[in-house]
């Protein structure tokens, strides 16, 4: 297949790889030229603007930071792909937003999906991300063979705008086990308890996770190195509260660790991991 690929970041440059190494053709375009150069040295084809990727390509992908980005290329793929266009949207964003990129995509006859992913880097960049799937079954049943190229578990959640949502819940849950795991560190630190040991049997027990498994270690040695920055997670916990909002309903552990990733970024970490959060409760502990 013709693929168009906007959007070549931490995440976007390999799951843009893993698609030409699947087969397809794949025309990218980033703001960054140098992004777009390495795509053409794996193989891909540089392109020169986000009308120049989309030009002929069967499916378009983008993954983009933020809801603004996506309000500014979306419509240029509205515009100018082809009749019957699949556009899977695989930023994270506002589910507000993707249920009006997939109404108007609809109204020029083009295909939306809200496809955002869970799994960090190195799931994008093995191949192994979560893909929850927003829109029409027939739509994500088309999209299904280039969306197994990127991830493993790939989910039709419901209809336009729901795979933002479910990635909402998965980043408030993110947040939240980052914020206690954080917590425990500190306590175990505070009361003379090695963090390792106590973390070890934490990781084996009710309380393990994945986070638990992969970064207990980096967390206890400070190693704070992206992956996935506070400033991104700290847009995704204010995508959580307005979807809170717009639904209804009250969720105050969400708030908490919005509040929490809002002072990460005060305190200048904004481009530190995530899990850069346990330097805001140790400042909060003197
Ligand atoms: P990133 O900042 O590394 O990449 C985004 C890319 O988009 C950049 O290269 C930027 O130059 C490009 N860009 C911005 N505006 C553009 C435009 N108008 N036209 C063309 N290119 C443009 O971010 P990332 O970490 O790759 O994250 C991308 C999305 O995936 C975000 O929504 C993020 O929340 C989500 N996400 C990230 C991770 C992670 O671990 N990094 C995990 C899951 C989901």
């Amino acid at each position: 297949m013709n693929i168009g690929f906007v959007g070549l970041g931490i995440m976007g440059s390999p799951m843009a790889a893993n698609l030409v190494k699947a087969g397809h053709t794949v025309t990218g375009y980033d703001l960054g030229a140098e992004r777009v150069e390495r795509l053409a040295g794996l193989g891909g084809k540089g392109a020169a603007s986000v009308v120049d990727a989309v030009a002929g390509a069967d499916v378009v992908i983008t993954m983009l930071p933020d809801s603004p980005q996506v309000e500014e290329v979306a419509p240029l793929v509205v515009e100018y792909g082809r009749p019957n266009l699949l556009y899977v949207d695989m930023s994270t964003i506002r589910p507000e937003t993707s249920r009006e990129v997939a109404r108007r995509a609809a109204a020029a006859g083009v295909r939306a999906l809200d496809a955002p992913v869970s799994g960090g880097e190195r799931g994008a960049i093995d191949g192994t991300l979560s893909i929850m799937v927003g829109g029409a079954t027939e739509d994500v049943e088309a999209a299904r063979p280039v969306l197994g190229s990127l991830g493993t578990t790939v989910v039709h959640v419901g209809p336009a705008g729901a795979g933002q949502t479910v990635k909402a819940a998965n980043q408030l849950v993110v947040g939240g086990v980052y914020g206690l795991v954080s917590e425990a560190i500190v306590l175990l630190e505070a009361s003379g308890v090695d963090p390792v040991a106590g973390l070890d049997v934490l990781a084996a027990g009710l309380a393990g996770s994945r986070i638990l498994d992969l970064k207990r270690h980096t967390m206890v040695r400070r190693e704070f190195a992206p992956g996935f920055r506070i400033d991104l997670h700290h847009k995704d916990m204010g995508i959580a509260v307005a979807a809170a909002r717009e639904a209804g309903v009250s969720l105050p552990l969400t708030g908490q660790i919005a509040q929490l990733m809002a002072a990460a970024r005060a305190q200048g970490h904004g481009s530190l991991d995530h899990s850069a959060l346990l330097k805001v409760i140790e400042r909060l502990n003197g």
